[in-house]
């Protein structure tokens, strides 16, 4: 028997960090929401016990290191039971880039093997387990749009963004989340994100507000190593973009556009400047009912 299912790519219209805390994670508050870009995860059952995984892409671990090959590990744990799953990765989510591809592969293995086990699990049970493999994982149980406080994983749910376009453009190197957060000065911080009056934008259903209100305190930290972050967002703003953040640790930037003729032309103005360029739709609702297959 075999399961498939759609694993969304995140971006955050918010990210604020309140404090560094005792136990050495910042204090978080972020609005993220899902868009239209998605690996997909296709979970195998298996006559032997063992737990194995391939991956189109060779830029993620093929092994135990891999955030879907984790969640497995730790799901049969938690339920004591044994049964073997080949994992296999499809994937189109830019790796270390900000967009929390392997949380949400991670995430997707989880709520596929519920599935495909027959476990019953809630979406708390999941999202509690997931929040031992990382702090996106919770988010990614559920997907849609959240405010994620904590280090991510106290979650309340948000309507929807109004729709727009949004284009994603990934510079040619990674960031390490550890590295930047690393690097961030809490109490330097020149300016944080509205976080409440983003969620009051979204309750409204308006463009603009939310347009105006995107903000990221790690943006001026991933900026400062990598300087293609602010010659992408200059370009995206030339070229006609409503609104222009980096993702979460980045760095990918995306801008947000209500015009699908500009979204085009933005797009055709990173070709040659930068590699991964997607031109996706804002999602920003739950997708598992309807992605989620299962076949025998
Ligand atoms: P976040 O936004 O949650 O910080 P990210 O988008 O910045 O995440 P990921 O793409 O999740 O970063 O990759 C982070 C690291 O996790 C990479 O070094 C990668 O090798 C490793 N990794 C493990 N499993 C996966 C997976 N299934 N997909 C992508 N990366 C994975």
């Amino acid at each position: 028997m075999l399961v498939s299912v759609k694993a969304p790519a995140k971006i955050n219209l918010t990210l604020d960090a309140l404090y560094k805390r005792q136990d050495g994670y910042h204090e978080l508050e972020m609005v993220m929401t899902t868009v239209d870009l998605f690996d997909r995860i296709d979970l195998f059952e298996k006559e032997s016990s063992s737990i194995t995984l391939e991956s189109s892409s060779g830029l993620v671990p093929q092994d135990e290191r891999n955030l879907a090959y984790r969640a497995a590990v730790l799901l049969r744990e938690k339920i004591g039971i044994k049964r073997g799953i080949h994992i296999r990765i499809d994937k189109h989510i830019p790796v270390a880039a900000g967009l929390a591809g392997g949380s949400s592969d991670a995430a997707a293995t989880l709520r596929g093997l519920n599935r495909l086990w027959g476990l019953g699990l809630s979406d708390e049970e999941l999202a509690a387990i997931g929040a031992e493999i990382g702090s996106d994982v919770p988010f990614c149980v559920y997907s849609g749009t959240a405010i994620a406080r904590g280090r991510g994983e106290i979650l309340a749910p948000l309507p929807p963004p109004p729709p727009c376009w949004v284009v994603l453009a990934k510079p040619g190197h990674g960031v390490s989340t550890a590295d930047v957060f690393g690097r961030l000065k809490v109490d330097e911080i020149a300016e944080h994100p509205e976080t409440e009056q983003m969620a009051e934008a979204l309750r409204k259903r308006d463009y603009d507000h939310m347009v105006r209100l995107l903000g990221n305190v790690l943006e001026p930290v991933t900026m400062e190593m990598h300087e293609d972050v602010g010659k992408i967002k200059k370009k995206m703003k030339e070229f006609g973009a409503d609104g222009v953040l980096m993702s979460g640790s980045g760095p990918t930037v995306f801008a947000l556009i209500r015009q699908e003729s500009r979204a085009r032309r933005i797009v055709n103005s990173l070709r040659g400047f930068c590699r991964q360029v997607y031109c996706v739709r804002m999602l920003g609702v739950r997708t598992e009912s309807v992605l989620d297959g299962i076949r025998t």
